[in-house]
């Protein structure tokens, strides 16, 4: 069975096609710049082949019409024929109350996505675009919607809810969701198969930090909770979102600056975070170098990051009643050992001692990074991509 997942973003749509017998990616890669001059594409082949493509690329449908050439190209791709593809899973980033798992995708499931809209106007409507092209050029293959919010479905209200009046809840779905929901649960899987426990029975903090970053509360297997919220604007601090902030504080800005909400929205979005406290960029990796030759407010900016992911480890051992282990995830939690470091810091007290010489390691390996503490910590390297694939086959072969 060959599963192509897409994940089609404003002005991207990333792809790996899988081979689900050993779950082998066949390959993987993206078209970027979508719509604008010289759109390109980039393709890798299990085999180390990979290419570049420059072209003009007006929409999704293009991309997915390149995506599907490449794959079949003599000299770069990996099938011979587009009905080898038995199904297409698709990232969709808000499923609001309404999906609460992955489904196949008919009319009617469209309908319900594009009513999602209305709580994710920035993502969904990419997402759409991505299944539509693929509806209409693969006709009668099965598309399949893998929600980012469905993992979290089963928080308790009393973690759900904001303190807003009740009625704008009814009203208007006025409530957390949360986000990066594939990742949260392929990492928790994973941190329960090194700690060789069932995850029934592990307290774990998932902690995705990349460019967009999140932790959540797994108990039992379960998300009950999770720091972005209604949107993916709340909790840790990101590369240029703000993270957790006073709603009045914006409210005072807005008035002060006499800023609109679209504005408003861009400052909170794409000019806090890394990038507005530092000044330097929002890139971990720029901030980590300025940081060596004595830049503060790089320095202010990775401590403001590392104490939210701290304060929320702490926070979410206290909801749980205890941890059993800390996981890290993302391109930052993958790669930085610097902030890891900063982030476990003073949490001896809850059991969680970092080992150094395992933190520095260079590796893209899954690994425990502790001194074989009561709470272990893990680095293991999300696949997102590989549960939209695990799920679509699922529902194919129901
Ligand atoms: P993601 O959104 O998961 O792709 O992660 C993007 C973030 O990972 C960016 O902030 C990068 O700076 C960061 N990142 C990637 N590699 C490294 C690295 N070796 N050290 C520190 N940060 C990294």
């Amino acid at each position: 069975m060959i599963i192509l997942v897409l994940n089609s973003g404003s002005s991207s749509v990333k792809y790996r096609l899988f081979e689900m017998e050993d779950e082998k990616c066949l390959a993987w890669g993206l078209v970027e710049r979508i719509g604008a001059r010289g759109a390109i594409l980039k393709h890798n082949r299990y085999d180390g082949h990979n290419m570049k493509l420059a072209g003009d690329i007006v929409d999704h449908t293009k991309a997915i019409e390149y995506i599907l050439a490449i794959l079949l190209s003599p000299n770069h791709g990996v099938i011979k024929d587009r009905n080898e593809i038995n199904a297409v899973g698709h990232r969709v980033v808000h499923g609001g109350e309404k999906f609460t798992k992955s489904v196949l995708i008919d009319a009617e499931v469209m309908n319900m996505i594009q009513e999602c809209i209305e709580l994710a106007p920035l993502h969904n409507p990419h997402n759409i675009k991505g299944i539509t092209a693929c509806r209409n050029l693969m006709k009668d293959v099965p598309q399949t919607a893998i929600f980012d919010t469905a993992f979290h479905h089963k928080m308790p209200d009393y973690s759900y809810m904001y303190g807003l009046p009740y009625i704008l809840y009814k009203r208007y779905g006025v409530r957390r969701y949360g986000f990066h929901g594939s990742s949260h649960r392929y990492v928790a899987d994973r941190a329960a198969v090194m700690m060789q426990k069932t995850i029934e029975k592990l307290k774990l903090v998932t902690c995705h930090l990349g460019n967009g970053c999140s932790s959540a509360a797994v108990n039992g297997g379960v998300s009950v909770d999770t720091t972005m919220g209604f949107t993916p604007t709340e909790g840790l601090l990101m590369g240029t979102r703000t993270g957790d902030i006073d709603p009045a504080a914006l409210l005072y800005v807005m008035s002060r600056e006499e800023i609109g909400i679209g504005e408003a929205n861009s400052l909170i979005n794409k000019h806090s975070g890394l990038n507005g406290i530092s000044g330097v960029s929002n890139d971990m990796r720029e901030l980590e170098e300025a940081i060596t030759t004595g830049n503060k407010r790089a320095e202010l900016a990775v401590n403001m990051f590392a104490y939210r992911v701290k304060k929320y480890i702490g926070a979410y051992a206290a909801a749980m009643g205890g941890i059993d282990g800390i996981v890290f995830t993302g391109g930052i939690g993958e790669n930085s050992a610097g902030i890891r470091k900063r982030s476990i810091a003073g949490l001896e007290f809850l059991g969680a001692e970092l080992d150094e010489v395992n933190n520095n390691a260079k590796s893209s390996d899954e690994r425990f990074i502790d001194k074989d503490s009561r709470v272990r910590i893990m680095v293991i390297p999300t696949n997102e991509e590989l549960v939209i694939a695990r799920d679509t086959l699922e529902l194919v072969q129901d």
